[in-house]
């Protein structure tokens, strides 16, 4: 099954990013206020800081390598799982989360950046979704079109709101991206809750759940839905040892519980103090450079 093609930068859109940086260095250069309201939106535009983030989601290969990683991995599982597995043995089967383990929304979020929003919009986010504007994650297709193969049954389970049609939404998804076992017995929607618990005890309950997939701790245990930098950091120590076995990891640097871990929020608001607590985040450790003058390297 090939992949969903993955879009990437092009010439024109090159040239607009650099005529966008240069427009907003020559301003910086000037030390004077943006001269019009589109001067501005670009400025606004180009100190966004999602970028840097979704400069690697669009354009980096290493970040779409890690996606191949996660599902070279959790293929090399499943054979092991195949390989003790006898005949009369519960039949296996896997737990995928949906957005940023299966499914990825560039264009959502190219969308965000171009309108000059730094912090996740849920509103765009409910009218983008039905569009199924979405791409597979590299690898994943192929990886469950194996596993279907193999018998390994795979089962999608997510955390969306979008009303009354979330579940047809999801599901839709699902058969866009021509995804194996998309029909409504192998799809868990939780609407009201993050918790994905009582999926995973009705799943177990049918068969030996061999692997989890997913983007955020939250995806494979409750117990990792804490609030705290530290605290998750601790939990995620304690079971260092089913990363890469039991759990397959797909890196996500836009959105998680470890932005709720932040900001106390998973949806912050965006406002200049929420700019500040993520500069404070992103500058936890950094160099005390008159520090260093008084201890130089001998
Ligand atoms: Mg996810």
């Amino acid at each position: 099954m090939p992949e969903t093609p993955t879009p990437s930068i092009t010439d024109e859109e090159r040239r607009r990013l650099v005529g966008l940086m240069f427009a907003g260095g020559a301003l910086a250069a000037l030390g004077s206020a943006p001269a019009t309201a589109q001067d501005s939106a670009a400025c606004n535009s180009i100190r966004n800081p999602l970028l840097w983030a979704m400069a690697y989601k669009q354009t980096a290969a290493e970040f779409h390598a890690l996606c191949y990683q996660a599902y070279n991995l959790a293929r090399m599982r499943i054979d092991l799982a195949l390989a003790r597995h006898d005949p009369g043995d519960r039949p296996l089967a896997l737990i995928a989360d949906m957005d940023n383990t299966i499914l990825h929304a560039f264009s959502y979020w190219g969308y965000l950046i171009n309108e000059g929003k730094d912090f996740f919009d849920d509103a765009i986010w409910d009218e983008w979704l039905p569009n199924n504007l979405i791409t597979a994650v590299p690898g994943s297709n192929d990886f469950f079109h194996y596993c279907e193969s193999k018998d390994v049954e795979v089962f999608y389970v997510t955390n969306r709101n979008q009303g009354e049609r979330t579940f047809e939404y999801a599901l839709a998804h699902l058969k866009y991206l021509k995804f194996p076992y998309a029909r409504d017995e192998n799809l868990f929607v939780f609407r009201e809750s993050s918790d994905k618990t009582p999926a995973r005890r009705r799943i177990e309950e049918s068969h030996e759940v061999v692997l989890m997939l997913g983007d955020n701790l939250n995806d494979y245990r409750r117990d990792y839905y804490v609030k705290d930098v530290d605290e998750r950091m601790a939990l995620m120590e304690r079971d260092r040892d089913d990363w890469g076995t039991k759990f397959i990891l797909v890196p996500n640097p836009t959105d998680g519980h470890w932005v709720r871990a932040i900001f106390g929020d998973s949806e912050p608001a965006p406002t200049d103090e929420n700019r500040q607590i993520l500069k404070d985040a992103a500058t936890r450790v950094a160099w005390d450079r008159t520090l260093s003058a008084k201890r130089p390297v001998k």
